[in-house]
């Protein structure tokens, strides 16, 4: 009992004012649940279960006329000055210790109510199932000798037990009882004799998770020596940290500035006055060389990343917890991270699409990271090359304040830039291969002086749609509003949204014509066209198909790096934060690839992914230089792109985005309705439609409501989708209006539908 409050106290060690016991004697718990009611439900916390109780445990609850038992989280507890007659009792406290704090219990608070989910549910996404189940603690039985008369214990047992007797002795501490029966290869029966005559006792003890934690590096790397551009973006950082206040700081620093440099010294300024600090980069970017890099320096790290088996992320947890480990390194999810004493968290490559989850909650962690650090006083660093939209604005707005890091590290250049225009090169060459002559000829010479390529193409598969010249008929996905891609393992024609796979047809499903092409450029057709145009030097295709298992993308670019490829052909993924000295020659063999797309960022992205796989060159002392081959060569974001020039991009697309009212001039929010009957999903978007527009007319919110329409993706995974889009400059307007439809509207029971505030995927 005692033990267990100790506990507690480690954990999280300062109670918020409401929940110092007073002597009233009714005590309420507020609860919140996963599924089932949306919102709080109160009940009294009977007497027996008051010393156990805390805000942030789970309960067991009666519900509704049958009393059935549901779980859910303690969100409150207090003593309110109105009691309800008929309040039931709490059945049951599930969990030993908090498994959030109250100030991750006030952060999901913040973003049920941003992002109109309800509040169980954000906690259920937030706290780890491996920290709920309590993976890896498990209760021991330890064995030792009653008393340490060995000898005279011997004389009195049979061979069995004796030899149980001698074990304990030897080792004169308390056995696990496993291990004496797997060493003895005994069974229970002479344990239980034994105890029943008194000769050994049992005691339970609970082990601890973190004993399984790596051990931390000996060898640190000492710190380099701070360019100017670093020294004063570290200084802007130092001022915040020493000024104890919360300020956000846009790091724009372009690819291979110090970006990484200048986080690690905040960080050690962090521990240094007894803090922790959270660094948060894109799963992708999470790689083994990362966080050698922030081990060799830092010595223990906890890291975070989706592979975590739930005792790992168990152990990781309680040791951030404990504050035990000060520096944590993870993904998305890692902004929950239950830090002790956070004292700065630290955002790179903030522009990421990845960093909003699409699945309820659809939280953007670089908001929740706002919102965390807002509250606990502590700065946030947000880092880029090319910062989004949303942080650059506010930076000129003087919101957040921005230190730039315009050079790259030891005076070494930005790579040149040649964008090789497509039309021009179809009209000399009229068919044949996708890598142009110029691409051609400037891959051989680096691969001749023994230095390594980077081919980017950011769609996987083939040929990315199957067509027949007679009728037109696209080969497209039973499922799915979407053509299927040619894959050339197993000859497949497979659905890149829901995986339906189906042989790849020889003729014209629809006409029969045997004339059917396979068109349009994956990573598998240029694969085949390199290894033919380059037959001396290997090559490495790199897509999801290609990087199936856990760690096979790491084990893919150690050997990249290592020399055992010239050239690497891969999707985005190639494009992020990796360092290779020996690339001289980045190729974009199509950068028009999500240009087109209906989402309001299809230029951003386009921006931002030519950007980044341009930085993957150029890196070491060899120089190097990027070869974009596009369409549409004078389009602003590829333009940009290839003069290295952020700011001509933004100057360009704010103005577009304001006109429309689009981020960063306002909020969006949407809402899809699917369901595999299309007229049942129709008209539950329209009834939705009319209650939104119902809402904004009686609140007068200002609020414009565009649909509802069919989605871009019609049609996925057997479901028809209609979507809305509304728009408002203040994001309270979106949720006062969304929020009385969500309590107004039951769907019927073939449709779901879903809110997604701030929505990155508008497919
Ligand atoms: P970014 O995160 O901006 O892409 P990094 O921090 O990864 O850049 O730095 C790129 C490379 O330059 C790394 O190999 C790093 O060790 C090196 N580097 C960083 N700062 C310095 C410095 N001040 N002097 C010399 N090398 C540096
Ligand atoms: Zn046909
Ligand atoms: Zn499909």
């Amino acid at each position: 009992m005692g033990s267990k409050r100790v506990q507690q106290e480690f954990f999280f060690a300062d109670a918020p004012p409401w929940e110092i016991e007073d002597q009233a004697d009714v005590l309420v718990a507020e609860v919140a649940f996963p599924s089932g009611p949306p919102g709080l439900l109160s009940y009294r916390v009977p007497d027996p279960l008051r010393d156990s109780l805390r805000t942030g445990m789970r309960v067991r609850v009666p519900l509704g006329a049958s009393h059935r038992l549901r779980w859910g989280f303690c969100v409150r507890l207090g003593q309110p000055e109105h009691l309800p007659s008929t309040l039931k009792d709490v059945q049951q406290v599930m969990d030993e210790e908090r498994l959030v704090s109250p100030e991750i219990l006030r952060l999901t608070e913040w973003m049920s109510e941003y992002y109109l989910c309800r509040w169980g549910q954000v906690l259920q996404a937030v706290v780890p199932a491996g920290v709920r189940g309590q993976a890896g603690t498990r209760s021991i039985t330890y064995l030792s000798l009653a008393s340490d008369d060995a000898e005279n214990n011997a004389k009195k047992a049979p061979p069995t037990q004796d030899a149980v007797l001698r074990y304990l002795t030897t080792h004169g501490v308390p056995v696990p009882l496993a291990q004496v029966r797997r060493d003895l290869g005994c069974s229970d029966g002479p344990i239980r004799a034994l105890r029943k005559k008194g000769l050994v006792t049992t005691e339970i003890r609970r082990s601890s998770a973190e004993d399984i934690s790596e051990t931390p590096v000996k060898k640190v790397t000492p710190p380099l020596d701070l360019n100017e551009d670093q020294r004063q973006a570290l200084e802007a950082i130092h001022a915040a940290l020493h000024a104890a206040e919360h300020q956000t700081i846009l790091v724009h620093g372009v690819t291979g500035s110090g970006k990484t440099e200048v986080y690690m010294r905040a960080i050690a300024e962090v521990i240094s006055f007894g803090r922790q600090a959270i660094l948060l980069v894109p799963e992708i970017s999470l790689t083994p060389q990362t966080v050698e890099r922030f081990r060799h320096r830092f010595g223990r790290v906890a890291v975070l990343h989706s592979h975590l088996s739930d005792t790992e992320r168990h152990a990781q947890w309680r040791s951030i917890a404990s504050g035990a480990v000060s520096v944590v390194i993870g993904a998305r999810s890692a902004v929950f991270a239950p830090t002790k004493h956070l004292g700065m968290i630290v955002l790179d490559e903030e522009h990421e699409s990845s960093f909003k989850q699409n699945t309820a909650p659809r939280y953007h962690a670089r908001d929740v990271a706002v919102e965390r650090a807002r509250a606990a006083n502590v700065p946030l660093i947000l880092g880029s090359a090319t910062p989004s939209l949303e942080s650059w604005h506010a930076a000129k707005k003087s919101r957040y304040r921005l230190v730039s890091l315009p050079r790259r590290v030891l005076d070494r250049p930005l790579p040149a830039v040649r964008v090789v225009d497509l039309r021009l090169e179809q009209e000399r060459r009229g068919h044949g291969g996708v890598i142009s002559r110029y691409l051609h000829q400037a891959a051989l010479d680096v691969l001749r002086r023994g230095e390594q390529v980077i081919l980017l193409l950011n769609r996987r598969g083939f040929a990315t749609h199957i067509q027949c010249p007679s009728c037109g008929e696209v080969v497209s996905c039973p499922n799915c509003d979407i053509a299927l891609t040619h894959h050339r393992a197993g000859e497949i024609a497979l659905c890149h949204y829901c995986e339906h796979a189906e042989p790849a047809p020889k003729i014209c499903p629809n006409c029969r014509s045997p004339g059917i092409r396979y068109r349009g450029l994956g990573t598998q057709r240029v694969e085949m066209e390199v290894k033919a145009r380059f037959p001396d030097y290997t090559c490495f295709r790199m897509d999801t198909d290609s990087m199936r298992g856990p760690g096979s993308h790491e084990r893919a670019l150690a050997k990249f790096r290592q020399g055992d490829y010239h050239i690497l052909l891969g999707t985005q993924m190639i494009a992020k934060g990796l360092d290779f000295p020996q690339v001289t020659l980045v190729g974009v063999v199509n950068a028009d690839t999500a240009l087109h797309l209906p989402d309001f960022r299809a230029g951003e992205r386009t921006f931002q992914l030519v950007t980044q796989v341009a930085g993957r060159t150029g890196r070491g002392d060899k120089g190097g230089h990027v070869i974009v081959q596009t369409y549409s060569p004078d389009h602003p974001a590829i333009a940009a792109a290839a003069a290295h020039d952020y700011l001509s991009f933004a100057e360009h697309e704010l103005p577009l985005r304001e006109e429309y009212g689009y981020p960063p001039y306002g909020h969006v929010a949407r809402a899809v309705a699917k369901g595999p009957q299309e007229e049942s999903a129709r008209s539950f978007a329209e009834a939705l439609g009319e209650l939104l527009r119902k809402g904004v007319d009686d609140s007068g919110a200002a609020v414009r409501i565009l649909g509802p329409a069919p989605a871009p993706l019609a049609r996925l995974r057997g479901d028809y989708r209609f979507h809305l889009q509304l728009h408002a400059e203040d994001v309270g307007h979106l949720q006062t209006v969304l929020c009385s439809a969500i309590d107004q509207l039951t769907p019927p029971k073939d449709v779901q539908w879903m809110v997604d505030i701030d929505p990155v995927d508008l497919l």
